[in-house]
């Protein structure tokens, strides 16, 4: 049976999700075939059972049922038909997941010690209690020497029990370096604290929008949660007229979402937030907005739109997008004369930083049309507030830790509303500014292959020790001194709070299906036995046994909420709140043990109460317009999200690998786009290879002349390129982030990265 990309993202949005993703007949197709050869032989006989659980290889929260055979073999990932989001659908990574359990030539099985130079690939198995008495070692050492500040964790993994746990141990240690990799939330965080006075996070009511203007997310390539976008999709295209939204798609090139969606919007790369304020423009002028909802909740419109008839008038903004003023003028009109809009920002899958000016140039649309908190809008969710630690008492050496400045500049003077600044880290690593780093903790990040910090090999390498919590010989993993490897999320206690972009709370129970298969132990269980060895406020800070132990901490604070209900429970009355009808806490645990989510549908969120004061002078930066092509660099190089790709900490598994298109990987090379106008006026045909140059390097390609990429750019997926992991990724492709042309918003210090000016040359 072949499928490919184009024909799964149809099954994706033209059927029902839970039966059209999960019952591809992965098993039987031939790569994945030949590869799953190497895994120990499926029983063939013996009864199976199936365990409900949650998917950790994103952020996405859905609900999983595992099915086992004998209790003792993973055969197969679905989903839960009776999860609130997913329900019953999975993304293809997700039906993938037996893939990172079994996938033994990349897993670390065992502690290992670097013995041969970093980067050697030379490595010596040690024992656990060996391994971690080192790291115990070192930062007891620092400790001592007052330089607990000196010690940084680097943490990629999404918002649970474990990184509360990682995020507590560095503080009770006595570090302020604890650094989280960039996730939507962040920029949300900052958003909403400029725009609304509260620090919050966005979700959007997709199913119930009318009009969908999406300036660049990747709503089928993975942006959000893929299974409830697909479902919203579904809910778009019914074929009642009261029912059918509109979806516009404002994109550079003719992506599968822009394929899919209403209308196409060929944009000029990175001019997203310019043709937002061009719509407000138009909207405030002609008067097309919420008049009531303007009136009693927002404030600064005068001062905005004095900014915008100054800077934003269609005309400018004609020159600025490359679009026609007629254009600007009908998608305003039809925004606000729709009902129940929307305009979405985050380009691609939303994994990387936009600049504040495009979050809330688009963000204002939503103000203006009153839709914010009310159906098919975006909603102001208050934070996941069921799970609460026990207070945290530090000792005289952890206040004077974390008294110092953090390296990455966060909640600084410079970048007083932003939390979490990964490339600031690198780069003040760099400088050793204000201080060196000693020691680098690293869990689910990858930096050395996807940050674009020039040099990142070396700033990594300047570190005088490395510990690696991976499961998998990734390329940053490749230059630690010790790897602590980590249980899978099919082999660990664990938890997710909270979905992204989903208007309600979900809290999803992660458990072992079995012990490890290898010699590794959850990141959480490595941070308890870490912090017993340190003992004092340390081992107090963290009194736990086990990681069941912690995540039964947290499902205490959802059953002492006495609100929500499990999965198999029917809808209530608006308001009733179940969890009230367990008599035990031990009785509601059963439950969530057996049932893997607990969620709470009746609390719609809403915070950010009051009037909202708009201050254009936040509109003032706009560091897209900083880069530009020209005579060295004429074309723009585009990165490309794609579903079936991975692009961040986890390695593609060879099921999706597979997948791919001749237009993304042909044997061996990576193939970037380019319109026909484009490959004639430099001579280039379909197939020659390629070199795209920036300013930061350059890589090698094969061109595929596409119809649907907009004129000057190149389009460069996302994801390959490895230096590490197995043989269906290492040495495939190329991989774009080193030469991606990296700007620092000066407003939130985030690297934007998106649209790069490069030349391309024939090799
Ligand atoms: S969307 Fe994320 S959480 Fe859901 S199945 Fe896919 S990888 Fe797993």
């Amino acid at each position: 049976m072949a499928i490919d990309r184009r024909d799964f993202l149809k099954f994706v949005v033209g059927g029902a999700v839970g039966t059209v993703i999960s019952p591809l007949p992965w098993v039987s197709m031939d790569e994945v075939a030949k590869w799953s050869q190497r895994w120990a032989p499926i029983p063939e006989k013996g009864g199976d059972s199936y365990i409900l659980s949650t998917c950790k290889l994103c952020s996405g929260g859905c609900g999983i049922r595992i099915r086992l055979i004998e209790g003792k073999r993973a055969v197969k990932i679905d989903g839960n038909p009776n999860h609130p989001v997913n329900r019953g659908g999975l993304c293809p990574l997700g039906l993938a997941g037996l893939q990172y359990l079994y996938q033994e030539d990349i897993r670390v099985r065992s502690p290992l010690k670097r013995a041969g130079g970093r980067g050697s690939g030379q490595w010596k198995p040690i024992a656990w209690e060996e391994a971690l008495s080192e790291v115990t070692a070192r930062l007891k050492e620092l400790r001592l020497n007052h330089l607990s500040h000196t010690v940084a964790f680097l943490n990629g993994a999404g918002e649970g029990s474990q990184t509360q746990l990682a995020a507590r141990f560095l503080k009770a240690y006595g570090s302020p370096n604890y650094i989280q990799l960039f996730q939507l939330s962040d920029l949300e965080a900052i958003l909403t604290q400029t725009l609304h006075g509260v620090r919050t996070r966005l979700s959007y009511d997709l199913p119930r929008a009318h009009y969908i203007l999406s300036f660049g997310s990747a709503l089928l390539d993975g942006w959000g949660n893929p299974c409830w976008i697909a479902q919203a999709f579904k809910e778009w295209r019914r074929d009642s007229r009261q029912r059918r939204a509109r979806v516009i798609q404002i994109d550079t090139m003719a992506t599968t979402t822009a394929s899919l969606a209403d209308e196409w919007i060929a944009i000029k790369p990175d001019s997203e937030g310019v043709l937002a304020l061009g719509l407000a423009q138009v909207m405030i002028e002609k008067g097309w907005l919420d008049k009531e909802f303007i009136r009693s909740r927002i404030s600064g419109l005068e001062e905005l739109k004095g900014l915008l008839n100054k800077d934003y008038t269609p005309d400018q903004v004609a020159g600025e997008t490359t679009l026609d003023r007629e254009t600007i003028i009908r998608l305003a009109k039809d925004f606000s004369a729709a009902k129940q809009p929307v305009a979405l920002w985050g380009k691609g899958k939303g994994e990387s930083p936009v600049s504040l000016f495009e979050a809330q140039a688009v963000h204002l649309l939503n103000l203006l049309v009153g839709s914010v908190n009310r159906p098919g809008g975006v909603y102001l969710q208050p934070d996941f507030q069921y799970v609460t630690w026990p207070k945290l008492d530090l000792d005289e050496t952890a206040r004077k830790g974390l008294d110092q400045p953090r390296l990455d500049g966060a909640f600084s003077n410079q970048y007083p509303k932003t939390g979490q600044l990964a490339g600031r880290f690198f780069a003040n690593a760099n400088l050793k500014k204000p201080y060196p780093i000693n020691v680098l903790l690293i869990n689910e990040a990858n930096p050395v292959f996807s940050f674009s910090e020039k040099n990142i090999l070396e700033v990594v390498n300047q570190i005088p020790f490395i510990v690696s919590f991976s499961s998998f010989m990734d390329e940053t993993t490749s230059q630690a001194d010790l790897i602590l490897p980590a249980s899978t999320f099919l082999e660990r206690w664990d938890d997710s709070y909270g979905i992204p972009g989903i208007p309600f709370p979900v809290y999803g129970l992660v458990k072992p299906i079995f012990p490890p298969i290898y010699n590794t132990r959850s990141v959480g269980e490595a941070i308890l036995s870490l912090a017993k060895n340190l003992g004092g406020s340390i081992q107090a800070a963290l009194p736990f046994e086990n990681m069941e132990e912690v995540i039964k901490l947290s499902a205490k604070g959802l059953f002492d909420s006495r609100k929500g209900r499990m999965t198999d429970e029917p809808p209530s009355a608006e308001g009733k709140s179940l969890a009230s009808s367990f008599e035990s806490f031990d009785k509601f645990w059963e439950k969530l043990v057996s049932q893997g989510t607990w969620y709470h549908p009746e609390s719609k969120g809403e915070s950010g109460k009051g009037r909202w004061a708009f201050s254009p002078s936040t509109l003032q930066n706009n560091p897209q317009e900083k880069v530009q092509t020209g005579k060295d660099y004429p074309f723009w190089m585009v990165p490309q999200s794609l579903l079936l790709l991975q692009s961040g900490y986890l390695p593609n598994p060879p099921f999706l690998t597979k997948y791919l298109g001749e237009e993304t990987l042909k044997k061996n090379k990576l193939v970037v786009q380019i319109h026909p106008n484009t490959a004639r006026a430099i001579s280039l045909r379909e197939g020659d290879l390629v070199e795209i140059k920036s300013v930061n390097g350059k890589i090698e390609a094969r061109i595929h002349i596409f119809e649907g990429a907009r004129p000057g750019c190149v389009f460069v997926p996302i994801g390959m390129g490895h230096k590490a992991y197995d043989p269906t990724l290492k040495d495939r492709g190329a991989n774009p982030y080193p030469i991606l042309d990296t700007r620092v918003d000066s407003l939130t210090g985030l690297d934007v990265a998106w649209a790069t000016p490069v030349k391309i040359q024939k090799v």
